[in-house]
């Protein structure tokens, strides 16, 4: 017998947390959460779509850690401390195995970044699952798309691409699904969290990248009301991708791949060497180009002008 829906919620997803500021959780009609003073609130949401953003026999549990995953990245891109989360679950059926397994992907998750689950909605339809996560930060230390002036550097963190080429390993079924580490990079990606935070009062410009690097540099650029260049050979190319991949394939999943959830940012050029001390230790950081005056993102290679056409992922493109 299916669980019903009241059952499913109390069943799978009313584990308390020992966040203090959690006045009232699950079960109420709605939340009652206690901000800190000066601090302002953060907000994201985003829906990930079966078909669309996970493919319909990705585990679970890697449903349940990514959605919890693209909007605590989110907030890192913001410098924000993350502290609740709503989900709405949209689901054909009430599966237990497969609810079982979707709520230990992303508590886990919530529970290493110390998130509480407080609300959400169940509701029978399409595979659909979204998460809003509410969190905090000093609202003149938050990071923002539009601080970036011409001369401040740009950094990406990490290694942009190797989500890109796990999903594509995953499609052209030449991955042994969890157990490949690029196909984890792209289930399980680990939301900067503690890099946000190192950047607050550092960083003149930050986003995270989930939609390649390029697009989401034009982005940037155009929040900021300035240009970029991007000096191509200094794109970080893991030793895992280039082992598989061609040096044009690993700058094609770095620029036009999704899924990374590394920080983008920028920092005046006088501060720029305070970023590898700032940094979590295990997490490298690149520079990889230079805000500019103007508009837009030119792509060089060893100071030479190289034409790289398009942009990051548009939906209704
Ligand atoms: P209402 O009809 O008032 O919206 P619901 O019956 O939808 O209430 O939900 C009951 C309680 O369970 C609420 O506190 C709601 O936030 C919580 N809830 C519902 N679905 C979920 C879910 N998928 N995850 C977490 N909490 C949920
Ligand atoms: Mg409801």
């Amino acid at each position: 017998m299916p669980i019903g829906e009241f059952d499913l919620i109390e069943r799978y997803f009313s584990r308390g947390s020992d966040r203090r500021d959690v006045l009232l959780g699950v079960g109420d009609d709605a939340a009652l959460l206690e901000v800190p003073p000066g601090r302002a609130l953060v907000a994201a949401v985003d829906t990930l779509v079966e078909g669309r953003h996970f493919l319909p026999d990705a585990p679970p549990e890697s449903i349940g850690h990514q959605v919890l995953a693209v909007n605590l990245s989110d907030l890192a891109a913001m410098g924000a401390d993350p502290a609740w989360a709503l989900l709405s679950l949209s689901l054909p059926e009430s599966d237990e195995t497969w609810l079982q397994s979707f709520a230990a992907g992303l508590y886990a998750l919530a529970e290493r970044h110390g998130v509480a689950l407080v609300g959400g909605d169940t509701v029978r339809g399409p595979r659909v699952v979204t998460v809003t996560v509410l969190g905090h930060v000093e609202p003149a230390l938050a990071l923002r798309r539009d601080g970036a002036r011409p001369g401040d550097v740009l950094f990406v963190s990490g290694w942009p691409g190797e989500a890109a080429a796990g999903l594509e390993a995953l499609r052209r079924g030449v991955a042994s699904g969890d157990a490949d580490p690029l196909v984890r990079r792209y289930r399980y990606a680990e939301p900067r969290l503690a890099l946000g935070r190192a950047l607050r009062g550092l960083a003149s410009a930050a986003m995270d990248v989930s939609d390649g690097l390029l697009g989401d540099l034009q982005k940037l650029c155009r929040a900021s009301g300035a240009g970029a260049r991007l000096d191509l050979e200094r794109l970080p190319v893991s030793t895992q991708l280039s082992s598989r991949h061609s040096r044009a394939d690993c700058e094609r999943f770095a620029l036009f791949g999704g899924d990374d959830y590394e920080l983008l940012f920028t920092v005046p050029a006088d501060r720029a060497a305070e970023i590898e001390a700032a940094a979590p230790s295990a997490l490298p950081m690149h520079r990889i180009g230079v805000i500019e005056a103007g508009a837009g993102v030119r792509c060089e290679r060893d100071g030479r002008l190289e034409d790289v056409p398009g942009g990051g992922y548009d939906h209704f493109a």
